[in-house]
């Protein structure tokens, strides 16, 4: 494995979606990973307090193991939840409890859009001096935010308080938006660590690429799958600190141990950043929404499934019409409550938690429009019949 800043793998265990057995998370093939992410030197677990389970199976499995002291647990405060000052101290108590440890090494203010919301909690919530008094007394390791927003602002971010680390979602297809390359050289310029989030893109950039792009990779003479060609984008640049994957079978674990391992920064041919970006153009030629699958948006009041239809949607435009209506009729009729973009009543609730910055009503009128004609009403009715939930 491979260290480039404080002693932290160049390969992070995202912890956001562990494997599920049921409704719950599969405790034994989720410690197997992590511990054999552990012995491949892993040392980096990125999990947060709004995961389902995450904080709570991360910290059973290292206490039980005997190994919270060879990893960094880096886990994020909800700002977003908080009432009045003392609620982070409150939220942090029960992160310590769930992660059954008395210290967090990196820990993030959740999804921070902008300076005036930073501003707001240290004003009104004075989240500055409690940070200061948990860093004090060895709660706290170092502080630092994950963020989704536009470059501009991230830059005023970075300027108005000392953060010692950030993390952004970048990737091949993101490298002009969001943060993007300049917001990574701005941060690395200051000297400030720059995890990495959504580096294949929610899995977009892996197992979902347009069929062009995917013909592409896997004509290509290095025979590199499309995760390992996206990764070694990343790990191309010393700026990256820490990637982070979310890994949830031994196999991508172990491909993704082996490109930690091998890729280097400026590893990569002019020939090969040129191909990169064929392939990213073949990619947005197939894009609509741009949906990463994360579910901030989520629940929607009407009952949408916000992230499901958006992928049934760039499904009929990447495979094919048929293929992405059959899985939008599954999707939203074989189910106890309907959850088709239809039933969006516009209330704008899910807009402002949309880290992509989706218009989501709005698209979801194009998915109506595109998959809710007549084949969508006959093929439904005869699901219903054949499984009448
Ligand atoms: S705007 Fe539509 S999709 Fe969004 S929360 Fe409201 S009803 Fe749900
Ligand atoms: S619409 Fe936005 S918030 Fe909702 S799942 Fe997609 S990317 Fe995430």
């Amino acid at each position: 494995m491979q260290y480039r800043v404080n002693d932290l793998s160049v390969l992070g265990f995202g912890c956001m979606r562990f494997p599920r057995k049921g409704a719950a998370t599969d405790m034994k093939q989720t410690e197997q990973q992590i511990m054999h992410a552990i012995e491949n030197g892993v040392n980096y677990f990125d999990t947060a307090y709004v995961y389902p389970g995450s904080e709570a199976a991360l910290g059973k499995i290292l206490e039980e193991n005997g190994v919270r002291d060879k990893v960094n647990i880096a886990t994020k405060l909800p700002h977003y939840l908080l009432k009045e000052a003392g609620d982070a101290q409150k939220y942090f108590e029960k992160e310590l409890e769930r992660l059954r440890t008395d210290h967090v090494d990196y820990y993030l203010m959740h999804m921070l859009p902008d300076v005036n919301v930073w501003k707001d909690l240290c004003e009104n919530k004075h989240i500055d001096e409690w940070i200061d008094e948990k860093k004090k007394n060895g709660e706290i390791g170092k502080i630092g935010f994950s963020y989704h927003g536009g470059k501009e602002s991230f830059k005023a971010l970075l300027d108005v308080y000392p953060w010692e680390f950030c993390q952004i979602q970048y990737n091949y297809l993101d490298e002009n938006s969001q943060a993007g390359r300049e917001g990574l050289n701005y941060a690395a310029a200051k000297g400030i660590p720059v995890i990495i989030m959504e580096p294949l893109r929610g899995g977009r950039l892996a197992t979902k690429l347009p069929k062009k792009a995917g013909n592409m990779i896997a004509k290509h003479d290095s025979r590199r799958s499309p995760a390992e060609w996206a990764l070694k984008w990343l790990w191309d640049q010393p700026e990256v600190s820490v990637i982070l994957s979310g890994m949830n079978s031994m196999e991508m674990l172990d491909e993704n141990i082996r490109i930690a391992n091998e890729t280097e920064a400026f590893s990569m041919t002019d020939e090969e950043h040129e191909f990169i970006n064929k392939v990213r153009d073949a990619i947005n030629e197939k894009v609509k929404v741009g949906c990463t699958g994360c579910a901030y948006c989520m629940p929607c009041p009407a009952g949408v499934d916000i992230p499901g239809v958006f992928r049934c949607y760039e499904t009929s435009y990447i495979d094919g019409f048929v293929t992405g209506m059959k899985e939008y009729i599954m999707c939203t009729t074989l189910r106890s409550n309907k959850s088709m973009a239809s039933l969006c009543v516009g209330c704008g609730r899910c807009v402002s938690h949309c880290p992509q910055g989706i218009q989501i009503p709005d698209q979801l009128k194009n998915v109506k429009k595109r998959l809710e004609g007549n084949i969508y009403k006959i093929g439904a009715a005869i699901l219903k019949k054949r499984f009448p939930y």
